[in-house]
């Protein structure tokens, strides 16, 4: 499906020497069998696209192909039972507005009208989604390959591609078991054969099959084709008409990795046997949605293998270090509704060079090769598939696949009860339990059981001084002749700046958007350590060094393995660094944006007096083998200031307060730093790549800013993706949201969007109001932090 997609797409694009290979039958792989739903609501605006824009071409592609696909716009219904599944379905409402997708809140009769077989009377409401559809898979995929042919594209089938050809980082072709092909461009859309494929050429592609069930009735009375597709994810099935009979199917929390050693080659149009012993489960619980299925005899049992990925996004773009191979596979249950819009941006990213909109959440780079672990894989894979229909809680953590990057303070931290997130593979303490609390998250979309935890971590950083293990954070050594003209060229900030100072700057693409923000520390005339963030490792390393001539003399290391980082954070932060170093830590001594080697206690250490949480403090690079050392140095050195381990949750409430922007959320591939308020750090005496761009954009205006938001009542919580509302219309989303204990109430941030160019007083002469599950709450919005330590108060 997604090869015939992006073939389709490229030669739509004018590319003419296509070629399509599959090593079997078209369609044979995973397409074939799939249940054929395709929804438009996905959980962010870029994928919301990407199956926006595939229900418009699936239903013109008849039209154009002459092939009959199946298309049939029946709409889906999301039925919720529990509180809790009401209010996700009423925040899906209130953001789907903000994308573009119509969702309707019906009650459970007009549910029963629109599936007349369903049993409603422990149904408390439904969403309502008109323009989704179903299709019939493997004619789709045969129709967009016959578009791709007519517009000269050739389509092999029988070929299977044994091995990727390529000389000096760039591909150049494919071996197939029947000779080579030379080609400019290679794209891996493999299904879930993929990751092998990657192996032979040292491409990170992490995915892995799952078992996949569903069963379709004998005809049944009362169920008709044009039924709609009908979802019940708290008993984590879905159904929809099939002719004249009912199709059931699952997504269980947790289901079964298919046990291959290898995944057959020649597994085309094959099922994998039944399993009815799993499917018990659904099958009692369609039986109580679909009360007629409790007669009903079973024609058909589906239990196909599917890949899945890590954290179920699909995984798209070019491959880092091998120039022009690119990757569109792992498609996690969506492939048939995301395959239209999947191959339509994967082609224009081959054809710009760029994605042409933000696709981080599937972008290849956002794995390692840690992930990449097959016993990894089997584990984490089992949980994924149930994702679809679990409650999306705002915090939600893997139970699966856990504990794969460790800092070395995880025993000590575990022990003081740290409730673990994870980030990029890296185990960082969220929050820590204490008052006889567990450290065990009680998910909601209000206050959780951590509230009061966070609260004290947030107010010791403002009062006192707080510990953080940081060192999850991405850090790479760029060393070389060349390296301060590179870096000239790719960031926005002056970094020609003298030995042993530090800069934040963010790197640009040529649309002006942001790729990353980095902090960079100039440790000798050539050489810089770089810290970007944690799920950014491969990214920003691909990013500098695609963007580092051959000729240019700069070598980029990455060190994030071998560093501890340790935050030191709080008023207090001078005094207890103070008792354990030698080194003058006074202002003049050690300015704001500067680093220096010292010792603390018996460790040495890379202080860089730098803050995230907008606090006095020092962020401290220690080899890993010293960093107990140091910590326990710290800890007992700070007994009687209060010394208070905290978590990641008081960073981002901290942070939130002080306005500063969290890449992956704040800022993105379509976010500039005009629009995300980051103008100050962009020197404009010098060029840089994205400049011309922001050029245009200073000279015309931006039409949408940034702006922080805290809500008037203290109440609620804001998680992040709630709608803004500015004079009572709808003008964008929270992109990250917190509690703000200074504060006194929950902030976020977001994007104000005007179609005309923004001036402040258009931000500060409004009335706001935030959408939280339906109800709006009052708000009031900031262009500048609201919390300024300098001047020790709130700007409220
Ligand atoms: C039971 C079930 C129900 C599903 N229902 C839905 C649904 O309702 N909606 C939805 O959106 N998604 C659904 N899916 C998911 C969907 O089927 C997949 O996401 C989608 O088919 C993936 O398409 P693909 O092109 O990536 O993979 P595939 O269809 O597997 O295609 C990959 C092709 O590459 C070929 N290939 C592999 N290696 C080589 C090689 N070395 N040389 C040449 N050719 C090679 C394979 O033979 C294969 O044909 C369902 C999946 C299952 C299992």
């Amino acid at each position: 499906m997604v090869g015939c997609s992006i073939a389709y797409h490229l030669t739509k694009l004018g590319w003419k020497d296509v070629v399509l290979l599959e090593q079997n039958q078209m369609a044979g792989g995973t397409t074939w069998h799939a249940a054929g739903l395709v929804g438009r609501l996905r959980t962010t605006n870029s994928m919301t696209r990407i199956n926006k824009y595939s229900v418009e071409l699936y239903s013109a592609l008849e039209k154009e192909t002459g092939h009959d696909i199946g298309w049939k716009q029946v709409g889906s219904l999301i039925v919720g039972r529990s509180r809790d599944r009401m209010i996700q379905l009423e925040r899906t409402a209130a953001m789907s507005e903000r994308f573009g997708v119509e969702v309707r809140l019906v009650s459970p009769q007009i549910a029963l009208e629109k599936w007349p077989l369903l049993r409603i009377d422990d149904v408390r409401g439904a969403a309502w989604l008109p323009h989704d559809g179903k299709v019939i898979p493997k004619e789709l995929a045969l129709a967009l390959a016959k578009g791709a042919q007519s517009r000269g594209a050739i389509v092999l089938e029988n070929v299977r591609v044994q091995n990727i050809r390529h000389r000096d980082g760039y591909v150049t072709g494919v071996e197939t078991d029947q000779g080579p092909i030379g080609a400019q461009y290679v794209v891996l859309a493999g299904g879930m054969w993929t990751r092998e494929l990657g192996l032979r050429c040292g491409v990170t592609i992490p995915l892995y099959p799952v078992e996949h069930h569903y069963v379709v009735t004998e005809p049944l009375a009362g169920a008709f084709d044009e039924l709609p597709v009908g979802r019940d994810p708290d008993l984590c099935i879905y159904f929809r008409g099939e002719g004249q009979a009912v199709m059931l199917g699952a997504f269980q929390n947790f289901s079964k990795a298919w046990m291959v050693e290898k995944i057959p080659a020649g597994f085309s149009y094959q099922l994998l046997d039944p399993d009815w012993e799993k499917f018990a489960e659904p099958l009692k619980n369609g039986k109580h949605r679909i009360p007629a299925l409790e007669t009903a005899r079973f024609a058909k049992f589906v239990n196909g293998p599917e890949s899945f990925t890590p954290d179920n996004n699909f995984i798209m773009g070019e491959a880092p270090g091998l120039r022009n191979l690119f990757v569109a596979a792992g498609f996690n249950s969506v492939g048939i509704a995301s395959a239209g819009g999947a191959g339509k941006y994967l082609a224009e990213w081959m054809i710009e060079g760029e994605p042409t909109l933000d696709l981080w959440s599937v972008d290849i780079r956002r794995f390692s090769p840690w992930a990449n672990n097959l016993a990894y894989l089997r584990e984490r894979v089992t949980e994924v598939l149930g994702l679809h229909y679990q409650m999306a809680w705002p915090n939600r953590e893997f139970e699966t696949g856990r504990g794969m990057l460790k800092s070395p303070l995880h025993e000590r931290l575990q022990a003081q009860n740290a409730c673990f997130g994870v980030k990029n593979g890296w185990e960082r303490p969220n929050w820590f339990a204490h008052g006889g609390l567990q450290p065990i998250a009680e998910y909601s979309f209000g206050r959780q059981n951590w509230f009061h935890c966070h609260a004290a971590e947030h107010r010791a950083t403002r009062e006192g001084v707080a510990i953080f293990d940081q060192t999850g954070f991405s850090k790479f050594i760029y060393k070389g002749r060349d390296v301060t003209s590179v870096l000239q060229r790719l960031c926005g900030n002056n970094v020609d700046v003298p030995v042993g100072h530090a800069i934040y700057t963010g790197m640009f693409n040529e649309r002006g958007g942001t790729e990353s923000d980095l902090t960079l520390i100039r440790t000798a005339p050539a050489e810089y350590l770089i810290i970007t963030g944690s799920a950014q490792t491969i990214r920003d390393f691909d990013w500098i060094t695609r963007n580092t001539k051959p000729e240019e003399h700069a070598e980029l290391v990455d060190v994030t393995r071998a560093f501890c980082v340790l935050g030191v954070m709080g008023p207090n932060a001078r005094d207890l660094l103070g008792r354990v170093t030698d080194v003058d830590l006074s202002h003049s001594a050690f300015p704001f944006f500067t680093s220096q080697i010292i010792g603390v206690g018996k460790a040495t250490v890379r202080a860089v007096r730098i803050t995230y949480v907008g606090e006095l403090g020092w962020e401290l690079h220690v080899p890993m083998d010293q960093a107990i050392e140091l910590y326990d140095t710290l800890m007992s050195a700070g007994k009687d200031l209060g010394i208070t381990n905290a978590g990641h949750y008081a960073i981002n409430s901290l942070r939130l307060e002080k306005g500063y922007r969290a890449w992956g959320a704040d800022l993105s591939p379509d976010d500039t730093p005009l629009e995300a308020g980051l103008g100050f750090a962009i020197d404009w005496s010098k060029p840089f790549l994205g400049r011309n761009a922001l050029e245009q954009q200073k000279k015309g205006g931006v039409k949408r800013r940034l702006v922080i938001l805290i809500l008037n009542d203290p109440e609620p919580m804001l998680w992040g993706s709630e709608p803004i509302h500015r004079n009572g219309l709808p003008v964008g989303y929270t992109t990250s949201g917190s509690y703000g204990h200074t504060v006194g109430s929950a902030i976020a941030m977001g994007y104000v969007n005007h179609s005309e160019p923004i001036i402040d007083d258009f931000i500060k002469a409004a009335q706001y109001e935030i959408n939280i599950s339906g109800r709006k709450y009052p708000a009031k919005a900031f262009l500048r932090a609201p919390y300024d330590p300098q001047r020790a108060r709130i700007l409220l």
